[in-house]
């Protein structure tokens, strides 16, 4: 029987194309509960992830999954259910919860069903919301997650943003740092603007204010940060998978112009496509806005070897980096430390297993001069369209290896979902997290992260990857004890962990905070 997705307005063209390519039907109006997936920008509702987890729930059908553990983990221990107080939890199916009005039935002969988004995952990929979060990660770890920049949400941290402001002593006007303001709830590079001056900052609606990098790793002179697609396939336990190609996003003026000039400043293609330098044949970096990661990897090798031997990079003079010379497989595993931490942040949200959802997250990540990441924001609808030829030889192998992983048919209770593997070069460059696929891959935490992350408590899961990012750092993992986390963190048991007070996500938009006052 055809597998079937349900037809959406917002899904992407390139999701439509793939499922039909591997056979998939689009499911029948008439029939609402006839589909197997939905995938779609917006939120789902509560009803709809009730429906999609029952599915999973149905004796002898579709139990095994790709986000379902391994049997030996199965048997195990699960993490355990904290943190949230009774009256705060989640609807579960047939709870008769005010808030799921439809009743999930089960799923028929229709198979499993799945949709494209956890609920909750806007506290990472709401820019206030991972703020805060963030930081209640910090008050446990602070050493780990030390990778955002300094950050200010107004209008609430108005009066701490002029002090941070107040307190640099610039000995000249343009050696004050540099504030990027964006919308809290905003993409695409809609509404940011920079400034050096707090007086210079206009809001009429909640935004947030970050300390600009103003050292990116330059490319031919051209500011540029990352693209990284997460696949997260399971959350309790934690199952990630981070593919190895992604996006390199380029600025089209070179970098260091005014800050009103935003083709130098900003990197979102949406923006920079509308540049008279678009489709200019550029220093280094060539025509458009993009290259995939194999190009950044190579040009980073080269720089290194230019490096060593004195050389400059080619036609630019003076290098626009003379600090290359960090190495990509290094820099690989500092972004996949980031993405486990800043995953964590959900599975403390998240305290059911939602085995009808998985999500594919876009990280944006910009590399520092130095070769440090920075985690600049989490998109979780992240741009699917096809510009350019870049965007074709990424996101075709990624979306059709997305559909590998998720299995759908041996969900289903049969192997394969009738598609030919037409991209097993890119089936290598995506690994899972999963501890029975440690095996092959290149980020080889310690023995311990793999076992204790199905395992064992979360508590000891964010331990391990503590002790982990640690390892690839240098830097010693332990709980914070000082005064200001350390009631939290004792009554978690010497952790801090992190709830979403805002319950937003299931909302299709997601809810929006109050107006703010304009100033
Ligand atoms: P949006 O969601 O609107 O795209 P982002 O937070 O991703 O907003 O910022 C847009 C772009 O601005 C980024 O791709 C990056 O090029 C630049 N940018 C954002 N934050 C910083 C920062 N703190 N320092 C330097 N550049 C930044």
């Amino acid at each position: 029987m055809p597998l079937k997705y349900k037809n959406q307005e917002s899904c992407p063209a390139i999701i439509k194309r793939v499922l039909q390519e591997r056979g998939w039907l689009e499911a029948d109006e008439a029939d609402p509960q006839a589909w197997n997936l939905i995938w779609r920008s917006g939120k789902f509702k509560p009803s709809e992830y009730a429906l999609a987890d029952a599915s999973f729930s149905v004796p002898g059908k579709g139990s095994q999954s790709s986000s379902t553990p391994p049997s030996h983990a199965r048997s195990r221990k699960r993490p355990p259910q904290h943190r949230r107080p009774a009256q705060n939890q989640p609807p579960t199916p047939g709870s008769g919860s005010n808030r799921t009005k439809v009743a999930p039935k089960p799923a028929g002969n229709v198979g499993t069903r799945r949709v494209n988004h956890f609920p909750k995952s806007g506290s990472i990929t709401r820019k206030d919301h991972l703020l805060r979060n963030m930081r209640k990660m910090a008050s446990a770890y602070r050493q780990l997650y030390g990778y955002m920049p300094e950050t200010y949400m107004l209008p609430a941290e108005y009066l701490q943003l002029v002090r941070a402001y107040a307190d640099q002593q610039p000995s000249m006007e343009d050696e004050k740092k540099i504030w990027i303001c964006k919308p809290a709830d905003s993409s695409r590079g809609r509404g940011i603007f920079l400034v050096r001056e707090v007086s210079d900052i206009y809001y009429d609606q909640p935004m947030v204010v970050q300390e600009y990098l103003e050292r990116p790793l330059l490319i031919g002179g051209y500011k540029s940060d990352l693209r990284i697609y997460v696949l997260v396939t399971s959350v309790h336990p934690l199952e990630v998978h981070v593919f190895r190609n992604g996006l390199v996003r380029f600025g089209t003026h070179k970098y260091g112009q005014g800050l009103e000039n935003l083709f130098s400043h900003l990197t979102n293609s949406s923006i920079n496509k509308y540049s008279e330098e678009y489709g200019v044949n550029k220093n280094i970096i060539g025509e458009g806005c993009k290259w995939d990661l194999g190009q950044l990897r190579a040009w980073l090798e080269d720089a290194h070897r230019r490096t060593v031997e004195g050389m400059p990079e080619t036609g630019s003079s003076p290098p626009a980096s003379p600090n290359v010379f960090f190495d990509y497989e290094t820099l690989w595993k500092r972004i996949e430390e980031i993405v486990i931490l800043t995953l964590l942040v959900l599975v403390q949200n998240l305290d059911r297993p939602c085995k009808g959802s998985f999500e594919l997250f876009g990280f944006d990540v910009l590399i520092d001069a130095d070769g440090k990441p920075w985690l600049i924001e989490v998109n979780s609808s992240p741009a699917l369209g096809i510009d350019c030829a870049v965007d074709r030889r990424v996101k075709d192998a990624l979306i059709r290896e997305v559909f590998n992983v998720l299995k759908f048919r041996e969900a289903c209770g049969t192997p394969g979902d009738g598609a030919p593997r037409t991209d097993q070069s890119s089936a290598s460059e995506a690994f899972p997290l999963g501890a029975d696929q440690l095996g092959g891959l290149e980020f080889r935490p310690p023995k311990s992260f793999a076992a204790s992350f199905v395992e064992s408590t979360v508590d000891e899961a964010m331990a391990n990857v503590a002790a982990s990012a640690c390892e690839i750092e240098g830097r010693s993992a332990r709980p914070v004890e000082d005064e200001q986390a350390g009631d939290s963190a004792a009554a978690a048991g010497g952790y801090t962990y992190v709830t979403d007070d805002d319950d937003d996500d299931d909302d299709d938009e997601g809810g929006r905070p109050p107006d703010a006052p304009v100033t």
